[in-house]
């Protein structure tokens, strides 16, 4: 019976960890991971809910893997981190989605197939993919508690919402307003400031030029610009800056008013000044209107007002105002005491006041109009306009801005507040802070809440004929109100609760609210505080630590802080990690329509979750973003996770072979202990600082010492069983699988199990503490590294094999760097092959330094004369210039220095050697062979040959071998000469050289072996 489960060295991962996955199950290890931390100091993570009415895509498990990383690691750090899943299922995408089902294009079709049903619709989609959120939520690794999961949709999370907009309403900050806001006539309803800013597109609008004739001299006419001619139907004013110079200009039959600094770009060079005169001269004139259908606009109607954002960086410097369609046309439109005629109906058509125009959409009227303007001779100009203009995110439809009555929650009057509620929070990265987010927050606007739609939580205002309002908290408060509460609290349930007060019926008014102000409740919300819950809620908030992608800056970060420090006072996480985008290889955003998409079961089933989640941990930064691709997550297979198993493997393989012999350690085991020690303190100060970037790289980077290092020199330990090395190396696994467990812990896990077990799962025990380090020896090791370094590359730039044994290399080590290399000088020797190691102090006495010209740096100062200073350079005696002195050559009679960036300083070495350099440091290798050289290193190709026969012939590692050779003479002579190395090497009781039964043939530098391996029976 193996102590240890053998392990697959050609292990499938995905098929690994859906092993682990079953044994999680079994053992219940995410719920113990909990309960083993009762009453342990909390960290609050909450969960920024997703939408399950699409399948979940590759960036959706980037955030899921980061919200799975911390809680992991702070739970082995002694926290209790309890983590509740949630459902974002209310808004406009939700119902979009049902509309497309239905084939609808308005809201008459959703109002005549019935609200109610329209809604159930809703409800069951938004789960649509739960099953499959949920499975891949599982696959991926990502603990999160989705059995107690809320959803946004429950009435006990819409009545936490409803409460928290009475306590807003109370503060007088959730208020009616008549603003002009941004509104999709498609959806019928208003966005807020933060869903417009996510839908820009360039497009190309009509541009005209508009003649309005003034009423006392209709042969001069003010002339205006729109890229919106639908807007001049309802026109109102015309805006001039009083402060801007204007000119009355003759233009063939035409004589126009316009800004002075526009004149040549809008009429040509032709055009002939009649008069000047500042805007303020133009103030209070008449003008006939470019339509007649509205006309009531109060005393200062069709007039020329004057107004502050008049600019004259593009138009005439005369704007035309239609009161209801823009922020600027509305304040001045309110501050001149306009009446505000808005002849534009929910869906984007005209109303009945508007002639011929009535019915149609605003936009499809706009070509209607420009002929209309043509005919009636009021069109100077028309052409085509190319700008940014917003359009619904949703559903693509290009916004309009006009003035209506809606609900908003006053967040400008709290402004200072955010403000100051945001610099508490830790960002990462932190320009966030003060950057994208501050400067959002800078230009805060009150958040438009009411949504004029059908599925979401009801805005909770009853309102009575006479306008008075009551904003209902919760069920309890309705039912005081002598109103009975429906079982659903949405519509079009809640739309029939009315209720009497003081002899006046109240009902509700019909909008819903933003779907992002939901999210933004899910502190108290999830848990229906504060009708039930509330100290656990206490207990929870604020979060110590949110994570979403980099767009949430305004989206679920914006209302997460907006409403708790309208509610609270204060922010409602202290730590906000942001994440960057996920594109493809090209750097191309991934879209179905590109075929870029990248599937995340793809990628498990091809390279498994640890890989994926490996590589959105280490590659970079994670708010840099992701140029990815299935292939990128297999890099990270083959070169982590590949090192880590087959060291983990050979550990089992060689741990299962038999008897242990005591052994002492010695300084390789002292130190990789001592890099493990540096290792988990690196790691645990990494990951305090949310950096898996930097934790991960130094676990990779340990590993690689372990297995390309550690393992490596220590094999022949391996193979005499020697206790030390095995503990040691069993501890460094062990260790690795802990400091691994948040990151992969799935293979972490598998380790764990297998080498240690002591607790059902890594992820119930503790973060490793590090150990003593021993920080000369971990210096002393990596001079003596650097050193082999060095020598390996000389023998790489000679081309001489490894297996050829060299007599001497020289090294550069003074005092404290040769007592480093004395130290490890047996490892030295072995790991450059050669007889012997000579110290010098000085890299003088490897050769000679020659000085060679910096073309680049020279070439721009001497043209043509560089032949000349490259031998004047040749000819100068290096001591300066390596002291960081100057030199000076002459050329043509005049002297010019030369400093030690003009020149590279090549070191020449002596005659039969090679040498590498880097730095103050040198290793030469004496290159000169001699017969018992080349004999050993035929012996060693010998070797070599063997162990391919061995493992083509199916032996295991351990069995022990009778072997015969035959062929080359010179071969088999070698292969006498070091009969005992070559015995020891390949496990062969017996070496015979008869070669007759040669079972394979090989070839060494075009000599024939022949080799004969036989399992000896009885072995094993
Ligand atoms: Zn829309």
């Amino acid at each position: 019976m193996p102590r240890y489960r053998p392990v697959d060295p050609a292990q499938s991962f995905p098929a690994l960890e859906e092993r682990v996955l079953e044994r999680w199950r079994e053992r219940d290890v995410f719920h113990e991971s909990i309960r083993r931390r009762q009453g342990a100091p909390p960290f609050v993570f909450y969960e920024g809910p997703p939408t399950a009415n699409g399948p979940p895509g590759s960036h959706h498990v980037l955030s899921r893997v980061f919200k799975d990383v911390f809680p992991r690691f702070k739970t082995m750090r002694g926290h209790l981190v309890h983590r509740k899943a949630g459902w974002d299922c209310h808004g406009l995408p939700v119902e979009l989605e049902i509309e497309k089902q239905l084939g609808f294009s308005s809201k008459e079709d959703i109002e005549r197939y019935g609200v109610a049903e329209f809604n159930a619709r809703c409800r069951e989609s938004v789960l649509r993919y739960i099953d499959e959120w949920n499975r891949l939520t599982e696959r991926i690794g990502f603990w999160i508690d989705t059995d107690q999961a809320y959803f946004t949709l429950d009435d006990d999370y819409v009545e936490s919402v409803w409460w928290s907009l009475k306590q807003v309403h109370d503060r007088g900050l959730l208020t009616e307003g008549h603003k002009v806001v941004p509104y999709c006539p498609r959806c019928g309803t208003a966005l807020s400031s933060h869903e417009v800013a996510q839908g820009y597109r360039d497009v190309v609008d009509p541009s005209i030029y508009v003649r309005f004739p003034l009423r006392d001299d209709p042969s001069v006419a003010l002339l205006a610009w729109t890229t919106m001619p639908w807007t001049l139907v309802p026109h109102a004013a015309i805006a001039v800056d009083p402060d801007v110079t204007y000119v009355r200009a003759r233009l063939g039959g035409d004589r126009l008013i316009l800004a002075e600094a526009l004149v040549e770009r809008v009429l040509g060079e032709g055009a002939e000044i009649e008069e000047r005169m500042p805007g303020a001269a133009l103030l209070g004139l008449r003008y006939e209107p470019p339509f007649p259908y509205i006309d009531d606009y109060g005393p200062r109607g069709h007039t020329v007002l004057a107004g502050d954002f008049v600019s004259v960086e593009d138009g005439t410097g005369v704007v035309h105002t239609g009161a209801a369609f823009g922020e600027d046309d509305f304040r001045l439109a309110t501050d001149n005491g306009l009446t505000i005629h808005n002849p534009v109906l929910g869906d984007g058509t005209f109303d009945s006041r508007t002639g011929p125009f009535a019915g149609l959409h605003v936009r499809e009227a706009d070509p209607r109009i420009i002929a209309a303007l043509r005919e009636s001779g009021r069109l100077f100009r028309s052409g085509e306009h190319e700008h940014a203009y917003p359009h619904c995110w949703r559903c693509d439809t290009p916004l309009i801005y006009y003035a209506k009555t809606s609900w908003y929650v006053r967040t400008t009057a709290v402004k200072d507040e955010l403000l100051a509620a945001n610099e508490a929070v830790r960002w990462y990265p932190d320009h966030i802070k003060h950057g994208r987010f501050g400067k959002w927050l800078e230009n805060n606007v009150d958040w438009a809440l009411s949504r004029e739609r059908y599925w979401g939580t009801p805005l909770p205002i009853w309102r009575a004929d006479d306008g008075e309002v009551v904003c209902v908290g919760s069920r309890r408060e309705l039912r005081e109100l002598g109103a009975e509460v429906p079982d659903d609290l949405h519509r079009p349930y809640v739309d029939e609760v009315t209720f009497e007060r003081d002899g006046k019926t109240f009902r509700r008014v019909s909008d819903l609210i933003d779907v992002w102000w939901d999210s933004g409740c899910m502190p108290f919300a999830q848990w229906h505080a504060p009708f039930e819950n509330e100290e656990v809620f206490e207990q929870r908030f604020p979060a110590d630590y949110i994570c979403e992608a980099l767009d949430q800056t305004r989206g679920w970060f914006y209302s997460l802080l907006a409403v708790s420090t309208l509610l609270y006072g204060r922010a409602s996480s202290k730590t906000v990690l942001c994440l960057g985008l996920i594109l493809d290889p090209d750097g191309q955003k991934m879209s179905k329509s590109k075929g870029n998409v990248v599937v995340p079961w793809d990628v498990l089933d091809t390279h498994g979750a640890d890989a994926f989640r490996w590589y959105y941990f280490t590659s970079k930064q994670p708010w840099d973003g992701y140029r990815f691709s299935l292939e990128t997550v297999g890099e990270s297979v083959r070169q982590f996770l590949k090192t880590l198993w087959n060291t983990y493997g050979f550990f089992v393989l060689y741990a299962n072979l038999g008897e242990r012999a005591p052994a002492e350690p010695n300084d390789l085991d002292r130190w990789v202990l001592s890099r493990l020690s540096g290792t988990v303190e690196r790691v645990t100060e990494r990951m305090e600082d949310y950096d898996t970037t930097f934790a991960g790289r130094a676990i990779a980077a340990f590993v690689d010492d372990l297995s390309n290092w550690y393992v490596r020199r220590s094999r022949r330990r391996f193979w005499r069983g020697d206790t030390a090395a095995f503990d040691t190396l069993e501890r460094c696994l062990v260790t690795v699988a802990k400091l691994l467990a948040p990151l992969t812990p799935f293979v972490a896990d598998e380790i764990y199990d297998n080498l240690d077990g002591s607790e059902p799962s890594v992820h119930l025990c503790d973060f490793p503490e590090p150990g003593e380090r021993d920080r000369k020896l971990e210096w002393q090791m990596r001079v003596a590294r650097d050193a082999v370094e060095l020598g390996r590359a000389a023998r790489a730039q000679a081309r001489v094999k490894v297996r050829q044994p060299l007599r001497e290399a020289a090294v550069v080590a003074a005092d404290r760097e040769r007592e480093a290399i004395e130290r490890f000088e047996a490892l030295v020797l072995d790991e450059l092959n050669v007889k012997s190691l000579r110290y010098v102090s000085e890299a003088d006495e490897l050769g000679r330094f020659e000085l060679k010209p910096n073309y680049r740096a020279l070439g721009p100062r001497f043209g043509k004369h560089m032949p000349r200073v490259a031998a004047a350079i040749a000819a100068l005696d290096p001591t300066n210039l390596r002291a960081g002195k100057r030199a000076g050559i002459n050329l043509e009679g005049q002297e010019h220095a030369i400093g030690p960036d003009d020149v590279q300083m090549v070191l020449q070495p002596l005659e039969g050697y090679q040498v590498e350099r880097s730095g103050t440091h040198a290793v030469a290798l004496n290159l000169e062979l001699d017969e018992e050289l080349r004999r050993e290193a035929l012996a060693r190709e010998v070797v070599h040959a063997v162990q391919v026969a061995r493992r083509n012939a199916g032996l295991k590692v351990e069995d022990r071998i009778t072997l015969s050779l035959g062929g080359d003479g010179e071969l088999l002579d070698a292969a006498r000469t070091h009969e005992a190395y070559l015995a020891g090497e390949t496990l062969a009781i017996a070496v015979a050289y008869d070669g007759d039964d040669g079972a394979a043939a090989a070839e060494i530098e075009g000599r024939r072996l022949l080799i004969g391996v036989a399992r000896r029976a009885g072995s094993s």
